[in-house]
């Protein structure tokens, strides 16, 4: 397989300029209470963290890390869950945040697992929003940036663990076999 080609997509001051957007918005949602921030592993682990600081309420963090399975790009709709919440739920303000809406099937099977715990809200944030590749009907309430398709790496996303502290978000180009998804 020849090296893959990288092209620039979203710049460093681009992508924080979104974040803060995002930041801002759950700060003015949740004015006056608590939120409990919820960080996908591994993919959302950059933008978790710049984004946390964009949060001006109270925050609790955690963390959670899922692994879903398919063939290329493609999601299977099979997801597993690694490591859960530290956290109770019950009653809580959770915010489920990970790096990009794909299928739906991570998000909405995550979103479930944590709704049967009966949190006091429960809403998501995705930095990236891949509208037409989805597989199950779910929306983020969070969106930072719309793309339509193509594989993207850098500020946390990996293909094949490679990329993830890039600090752009680049397409990858030229690769004749995508990966096969394995821990998100
Ligand atoms: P889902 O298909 O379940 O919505 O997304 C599952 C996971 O697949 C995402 O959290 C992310 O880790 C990974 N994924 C989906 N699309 C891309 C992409 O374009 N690039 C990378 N690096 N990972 C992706
Ligand atoms: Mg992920």
């Amino acid at each position: 397989m020849s090296e893959p080609i990288l092209k620039t997509l979203y710049s460093e001051s681009y992508i924080a300029a979104q974040v803060r957007r995002l930041g801002e918005e759950i700060s003015r949602d949740f004015h006056g209470e608590e939120v409990l921030l919820v960080g996908v592993l591994k993919g959302a682990f950059l933008f978790f963290a710049d984004l946390v600081r964009e949060v001006t309420v109270p925050t609790l963090i955690d963390f959670v890390r899922v692994a879903s399975y398919g063939h290329g790009t493609e999601s299977s709709g099979m997801v597993e869950l690694r490591q859960d919440l530290e956290f109770s739920v019950q009653g809580r303000n959770l915010i489920l945040v990970d790096d990009i809406l794909d299928s739906g099937c991570s998000l909405r099977f995550l979103y479930h697992h944590l709704h049967n715990r009966n949190p006091r809200t429960l809403k998501t944030c995705v930095l990236l929003d891949k509208k037409s590749t989805r597989k199950e009907a779910f929306e983020a309430d969070y969106v930072g940036i719309t793309l339509d398709s193509g594989f993207v790496v850098g500020y946390g996303l990996d293909y094949q663990e490679r990329y993830r502290t890039l600090k752009e978000i680049y397409l990858l180009q030229e690769v004749r076999d995508l990966p096969e998804k394995g821990l998100a």
